[in-house]
């Protein structure tokens, strides 16, 4: 690339936000695509054509038909549509091919290696079709992964020069499959040394190819990507990533301040602001009574939302947790046996905790705003959005070290004293409180300091809580920093 011509990114992800969404990969696609076009870069997006896009709604537009692409031994054929991205400037590509993605379902129960292979091979096949010469192309988790191998392995002109950049939003989801699938992406395991030893075992991961081929690597969070290398959070994979140590970066997600800003979040009882953060109050009671539990404006509420999964650590939270002098409100759905958990003790205990066990964005808007303190106890956190949503809205979170929670967390430095006599540092920068090891009693404690200067230092509260509300979780700086990995990139 020469230095007066933009640098030419594409985006190469299996969902898109608010096109097509099941976690957090949507929402960070959705949002660093934007951020980067911002930094005067030429980004575009590229996506599978899912039954459940409104073709209307988004404007798609089809810009070409019946293209075959070759795949093993048959031709699969593809229609490509464009759009452009709400409230951007963002080109969208879509690769129509009916027979893998017709359903409404991003993922489904099987087949999901070979849809998303398909995709990956049909993009490469499609570059000079829809006139598009990237530079880069970011791949994002095991959907994409094998793009890398793909460029390795094809002897063509236009993608010889294409570098890659493979971004992890979760080690442990790594696209296990039978190696006879590779032929739908016209590979073969005798054409690459990586793809000869990983199927020795009887199956491909499609992550430890991601990770063995790009040219370089990224997590969501620094410290996430210091700890996928050690056993404990190695998912399996440690002695490979650790292969690539010197290529691998972290970079923390934003979320979206637009979207999440109490000043002018519709959902909420009461917007407020870094001045006006009392108001929190009147949330708070509405949302006590909106939930049945005692109005009581003083009371601290304690909040957790999240995914009910091993990896969140809600079964953490005890029955002594009730002991405490708060009020607790969960939302989440997920694993049975938490969701029972904690529908268990709600019943136990009417009056601390109120459990609702489903997905509701404008209940996690007005808890968000109403509560005092957020819980995050998990057991890893690649990046982590609920910690960062708090504090936006004034939230304090209580989390455990470790991930994105680590990096995005600065916790107060208190200790207990004697006589239930707290002693902590003037929280000059102070934006929460966390724990270290996986442990209830630890997790406990760390809300039990919470709740002291909750009651006894409002003045100390109150600065934490403005911290929070100060710092700047939007995508801007991750851009910079993901723009800085793409020009590495390009000096390798
Ligand atoms: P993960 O992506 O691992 O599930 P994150 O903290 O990165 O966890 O993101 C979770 C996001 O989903 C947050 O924005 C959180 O508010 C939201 N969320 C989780 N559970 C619910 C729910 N039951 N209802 C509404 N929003 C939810």
């Amino acid at each position: 690339m020469s230095k007066s011509k933009k640098l030419k990114i594409l985006m190469a992800a299996a969902e898109v936000s608010p096109l097509a969404k099941v976690g957090g990969l949507a929402d960070v696609v959705g949002s660093i695509a934007p951020a980067l076009q911002k930094l005067k870069t030429d980004t575009r997006i590229i996506m599978p054509l899912y039954g459940s896009i409104d073709k209307k709604s988004f404007s798609l537009k089809k810009t070409h038909s019946n293209i075959k692409v070759p795949s093993g031994r048959v031709m699969i054929n593809v229609n490509i549509w464009e759009a452009i991205l709400p409230k951007s400037k963002v080109k969208i590509y879509f690769i129509d091919a009916p027979q893998y993605f017709d359903q409404k379902e991003v993922y489904l129960k099987t087949n999901n290696s070979e849809r998303f292979l398909f995709f990956s091979y049909a993009i490469l096949f499609i570059l000079p079709i829809i006139n598009f010469e990237p530079d880069i192309i970011h791949c994002h988790d095991s959907h994409t992964a094998l793009i890398p191998d793909i460029i390795k392995t094809n002897n063509l002109e236009y993608i010889k020069n294409l570098k890659t950049l493979y971004t992890i939003h979760n080690f442990r989801y790594q696209g296990k499959t039978r190696p006879t699938v590779l032929s739908t992406g016209n590979l073969n395991a005798d054409l690459l040394k990586s793809l000869s030893i990983d199927i020795k075992d009887g199956d491909v991961n499609f992550m430890v190819q991601g990770v063995l081929n790009a040219d370089l690597i990224n997590t969501v969070s620094p410290s996430y990507a210091k700890e996928i290398v050690s056993s404990a959070y190695g998912a399996g994979l440690e002695k490979i990533i650790k292969r690539r140590k010197n290529d691998l970066f972290g970079i923390l997600n934003g979320i979206d301040t637009d979207f999440f800003n109490p000043a002018k979040d519709k959902y909420i009882y009461k917007k407020y602001n870094i001045n006006t953060i009392n108001k929190k109050q009147d949330n708070k009671v509405a949302l006590q009574k909106e939930l049945g539990l005692p109005i009581n404006k003083n009371k601290a509420v304690v909040a957790l939302i999240s995914r009910f999964a091993w990896q969140k650590g809600i079964d953490l939270f005890t029955d002594e947790f009730l002991t405490l002098d708060c009020q607790f409100v969960f939302l989440g759905t997920g694993s049975r046996e938490y969701e029972q958990h904690i529908q268990k003790l709600a019943k136990k205990y009417p009056k601390n905790i109120s459990a609702n066990i489903k997905f509701n964005v404008e209940l996690a808007q007005k808890i968000y705003a109403s509560s005092d303190i957020f819980l995050m106890p998990s057991r890893f956190e690649p990046c982590g959005l609920g910690q960062m949503i708090s504090m936006r809205y004034g939230t304090v979170p209580v989390v455990r070290e470790t991930g994105g929670l680590k990096d995005s967390v600065k916790s107060l430095n208190i200790k207990k004293g004697k006589n239930r006599i707290y002693r902590f540092s003037k929280p000059v920068t102070a934006t929460g409180f966390s724990f270290k090891k996986i442990d209830e009693k630890e997790f406990f404690e760390a809300l039990k300091s919470a709740l002291y200067v909750y009651y006894n230092h409002p003045e100390s509260w109150r600065h934490i809580q403005k911290n929070c509300m100060k710092k700047d979780f939007s995508w801007k700086s991750s851009a910079k920093e993901y723009l800085q990995l793409y020009k590495k990139i390009l000096k390798k």
